[in-house]
């Protein structure tokens, strides 16, 4: 096999979807895994010059003392969500990874996330110190392996929401502020999306936290001719509004209440059942249906953390709508779905069409992915099926003959 060329950085890297994404990723490199699940081996994909499964060479930053293999034993053992003889087969991959594995950093994350770091991660760094000892590690691991180019993807636990409107728009007044009373406010996310971007790495935030989404991230970005995007990945219930929402719209029935309670039980739930973390990622579940219907019906979105259900992610939701003659009607689903295993190929298309991405020279955020998202960045379409023509649109210009190489070699 031919040595990998391409980084894959995760951050949250012992995480349930990392874990899962790392899972995958070794077993479709060793041909042990089918490809359903995978957005980007649809036909309409096909003809894309996409980087093979044994391109990748995975790292990254973590802030919990486990191992990888364990973590992976636990999704077999405990949520029942990955067959036994696959992770075994693929235990030697993890081990090499979990040994490219660094501390990662717990600066602005808030309470729930400092639980869970371990002994060895740093708990009073600054902004501009954790920027550079990340960076460090970003640069060590892509010189050490002779990559041509690494992709940063945060899949680590949600942080709290954060007001960014006080941050200037520029990433020249950013950085001069970076040791003043201002970047106090940066979160851990937005700190490793400076250090990727700032080295001219790509960035991908499949979480709700601030990470890139601040203009002079953007701008940052921009300058060093790289890219990004986020946030937060629409693998569930979102998936399902950003779907049904516009048939409502389209048939002129109005959505009167949109109520969705969802439970499960893995550590991302655990995060979630602070207040603060999951204020986060309500709002990123509940903004679409006014985007998507042009009014605002009444909405209720609950996460609630179930220990015995792991992984299995169960949302009910009730739809209140009124149809002719202001009859009213109902519509109710109940998604019984596998939080890793349904996020951990969406992780692994988005580094493949990133990467193609990279290798033509995109910069800035690429709203072509905008349907991997909850709140697509610089996107304000929320209608699923639109959202995906543009990324058959991008796949359509982007086929063909192209550069066979790296855009900016050494990046
Ligand atoms: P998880 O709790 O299993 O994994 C998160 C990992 O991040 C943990 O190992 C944790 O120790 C680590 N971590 C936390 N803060 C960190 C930091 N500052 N630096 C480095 N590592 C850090 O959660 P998960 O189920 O794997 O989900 C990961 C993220 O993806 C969450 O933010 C979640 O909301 C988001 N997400 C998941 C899904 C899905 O699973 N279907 C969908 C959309 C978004």
């Amino acid at each position: 096999m031919p040595a990998p060329r391409i980084g894959l950085w995760l951050i949250g890297a012992r995480g349930g979807v990392a874990s899962t994404a790392i899972v995958g990723l070794s077993a479709l490199a060793r041909g042990l895994a089918g490809d359903v699940g995978l957005v980007s081996s649809l036909p309409e994909f096909r003809h894309l010059p996409l980087a093979g499964w044994g391109d990748f060479l995975v790292a990254g930053h973590e802030i919990r003392s486990v191992r990888l293999v364990d973590e992976a034993a636990r999704l077999v053992s405990q949520s029942h969500a990955l067959a036994p003889e696959l992770v075994a087969a693929c235990r030697e991959d993890l081990e090499a990874i979990d040994a490219r594995v660094r501390p990662g950093t717990i600066v602005g994350t808030g309470p729930a996330i400092h639980r869970l770091a371990g002994p060895e991660i740093p708990t009073h760094e600054s902004p501009r110190q954790a920027i550079a000892r990340l960076q460090e590690d970003l640069q060590r691991f892509t010189a050490q392996h002779g990559l041509e180019h690494t992709i940063v993807v945060n899949v680590a636990s949600t942080e709290p929401p954060v007001d960014a409107s006080g941050l200037p728009d520029t990433w020249d007044a950013l950085q001069d502020a970076l040791d003043g009373p201002l970047a106090a406010i940066l979160p851990a996310s937005t700190l490793y999306a400076i250090a990727a971007l700032d080295l001219g790495y790509s960035y991908i935030n499949f979480t709700p936290s601030l990470g890139s989404a601040p203009a002079a991230i953007d701008d940052l970005a921009r300058r060093r001719d790289t890219r990004h995007m986020g946030c937060d990945g629409k693998t569930g219930e979102t998936l399902l509004k950003s779907t049904l929402a516009p048939m409502f719209r389209n048939r002129n029935l109005r959505v009167m209440s949109w109520v969705g309670h969802n439970i499960f039980g893995n550590l991302d739930g655990v995060v979630l059942s602070d207040p603060a973390n999951k204020q986060a990622k309500i709002a990123s579940k509940d903004h679409l249906l006014r985007e998507i219907l042009g009014y605002a019906p009444q909405t209720l979105v609950s996460i609630e953390y179930i220990e015995s259900l792991g992984d299995w992610k169960t949302a009910w939701d009730h739809v209140h709508f009124q149809g002719f003659l202001g009859t009213p009607m109902t519509l109710q689903f109940i998604w019984q779905g596998c939080d890793s295993v349904l996020a951990a190929p969406l992780v692994l298309d988005l580094v493949r069409f990133t990467e193609l991405a990279w290798r033509r020279g995109h910069t800035g955020r690429m709203t072509f992915l905008a349907s991997f998202f909850k709140s697509p960045y610089g996107v304000s379409e929320q209608d699923f099926g639109r959202q995906f023509q543009m990324l058959q649109a991008w796949a359509a210009g982007a086929g063909g003959a192209g550069p066979a190489g790296p855009a900016r070699p050494g990046k």
